[in-house]
C-alpha cells in the first residue's frame, strides 16, 4: 500500500463528477454519493464496517484490539469546489485509508479504533455552508441554516433528505466525543511554503484566526475634468491608501496575511470623480491578539486617511473567527513521526479553514500538510508528488504506532 496506490484512487475518485468536463461535486449530489460508495468500497476492502451519518458523511470504521470504543478520526472532505482539482480533501480521507489498508495487510490491530470520515459538505459549494458536515459531526449545527436555497430554489433541508438524511435529527446527531482521542487530517497545503523549503511535509501549528471587515468610504461625486485637483474628496484614492495600509500591516506582522479582495467604486464612470467605495478586508494569523491589534491599526490607518481626505467612513467587522490550535500532545506525535522519517520538521500555520476547525469541539486535533505543486489549490492543476503522498502515509502510520505504544 504505496504512493501509487493513493495516485491511482485519487485519479478514479476524480473522475466522479457531476459534469462532464470539470470536477465537481457539491453537497447532495449523485456524483457525491458515487464517490461515498467508491471509498466505501476501498474501505470495505480492509475490512472497515462502513456506514453514513445523518448528513451523508462517510464513516468507516476499524476496530481497535482492545473493544473498549476509544477511537481516533482521521479523515477530511470528499466535496469539492467547482472546476476542482482531485486532491482537496480527498487526499487526507486516502492517505488515512492506505494507513487502515497496511494494518489491515500487517494483520495489526492498534489498541484503538481508527475511523476514517470522508465529509459531505466542507467547500460549501452548493449553499454556501463551509464545515456544514462537519459541523454536524461536531454537534455544532445551526438548524436556521436549513432553510438556505441552492441556485435552483432547492433548501438545505430537502438536500439532506436526498442523501438520506434525516434534517430534524441533525442538531442531535453529532457525534458523541466520550470515545474520542482526537481527529487527525491530512491535507494539501495550498501554499508554496512547503514547496519553497524543499519539504514533502510539514505539521499545522494552528488554523489561523480570520478578521472580515465591510468598509464604505463616502467622498463628493464631481466632473472629472472641472474639479481641480485640490479640494478633492475622491473615494476612491482614499481606497488606494487603505489597500495599501492593509499590505503593509500584514507584512510588519510575521505570519500575516490580509487582502483586499473586493473593491466597488460608485458610480463607477470615467469622467466622474468616485463618489463611494465599498471594499473587503480580510486579515488573518493564528495569534488572536495580534490579530486584533492589526486590526486597530488599520482602523487607525483608515481615519487617518480620511481625514486627511474629507471622506467619511463606515467599518464594519462581518466575521470574526477565533484561531484554533492544534492539540500539543498530537502534534508533538505528528512532528516526531516526520522527523523519525528523516525529514526537516517544518511547523505552519494554515491559512484556510478545515474541518479540523470544526471537530476541535468535541476532540484534540492534529493536521500534516502534504506540499503541493505551486502551492495551487481550488483548480484541476492542482498537483501533489506520488513521493510526497508516500512520505504522507509513512508519517501518519509512525504517527499511528507512537499513539499506540503510548496507549496501550
Ligand atoms: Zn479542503
Amino acid at each position: 500500500m504505496d504512493g501509487a496506490t493513493v495516485m491511482r484512487w485519487a485519479a478514479e475518485l476524480g473522475s466522479v463528477s457531476a459534469e462532464p468536463d470539470i470536477l465537481v461535486r457539491p453537497f447532495g449530489s449523485a456524483a457525491l454519493a458515487q464517490a461515498n460508495e467508491l471509498v466505501g468500497g476501498w474501505m470495505r476492502e480492509a475490512e472497515m464496517r462502513v456506514r453514513q451519518d445523518a448528513v451523508g458523511n462517510l464513516v468507516g470504521r476499524y476496530e481497535g484490539s482492545k473493544g473498549d470504543g476509544r477511537t481516533l478520526l482521521l479523515g477530511s472532505h470528499l466535496d469539492t469546489v467547482r472546476d476542482a482539482g482531485r486532491y482537496d480533501g480527498p487526499l487526507g480521507v486516502l492517505v488515512a485509508l492506505a494507513c487502515v489498508h497496511r494494518l489491515h495487510r500487517d494483520g495489526v490491530r492498534l489498541p484503538f479504533a481508527l475511523e476514517v470520515v470522508g465529509f459531505a459538505d466542507e467547500e460549501g459549494l452548493r449553499f454556501g455552508t463551509t464545515y456544514f458536515a462537519s459541523s454536524v459531526f461536531a454537534g455544532r449545527f445551526d438548524p436556521a441554516l436549513l432553510e438556505l436555497q441552492d441556485g435552483e430554489g432547492v433548501t438545505l433541508a430537502e438536500a439532506v433528505r436526498s442523501v438520506g438524511g434525516d434534517p430534524d435529527a441533525l442538531a442531535t446527531s453529532g457525534r458523541s466525543p466520550e470515545d474520542l482521542i482526537g481527529y487527525c487530517e491530512v491535507h494539501i497545503e495550498q501554499g508554496p511554503v512547503l514547496e519553497r523549503r524543499g519539504l514533502p511535509v510539514g505539521v499545522v501549528s494552528a488554523i489561523a484566526g480570520q478578521s472580515r471587515i465591510a468598509v464604505e468610504l463616502r467622498g463628493q461625486a464631481g466632473h472629472a475634468g472641472t474639479v481641480p485637483m485640490e479640494g478633492r474628496a475622491d473615494a476612491l484614492c482614499a481606497a488606494a491608501d487603505l489597500v495599501l495600509a492593509v499590505e503593509r500591516t500584514a507584512r510588519e506582522h510575521a505570519g500575516m496575511v490580509g487582502t483586499v479582495g473586493r473593491l466597488t467604486p460608485h458610480p463607477g464612470a470615467s469622467n466622474v470623480i468616485p463618489s463611494s467605495v465599498a471594499l473587503s478586508i480580510d486579515l488573518r494569523h493564528q495569534d488572536d491578539a495580534l490579530r486584533r491589534r492589526a486590526c486597530g491599526q488599520l482602523r487607525s490607518a483608515a481615519d487617518e486617511i480620511v481625514a486627511r481626505r474629507h471622506i467619511d467612513v463606515n467599518w464594519a467587522s462581518t466575521q470574526e473567527a477565533a484561531a484554533v490550535p492544534t492539540d500539543p500532545r498530537l502534534t508533538e506525535l505528528l512532528t516526531d513521526a516526520v522527523a523519525d522519517a528523516g525529514i526537516e520538521v517544518a511547523r505552519l500555520p494554515s491559512g484556510a479553514g478545515h474541518d479540523a476547525a470544526e471537530l476541535a469541539a468535541i476532540a484534540p486535533i492534529g493536521m500534516l500538510f502534504v506540499r503541493c505543486a505551486g502551492g495551487i489549490s481550488h483548480n484541476p492543476a492542482e498537483s501533489v508528488e506520488e513521493a510526497d503522498v508516500a512520505t504522507a502515509i509513512g508519517v501518519l502510520e509512525r504517527f499511528l504506532r507512537s499513539l499506540a505504544a503510548e496507549l496501550s
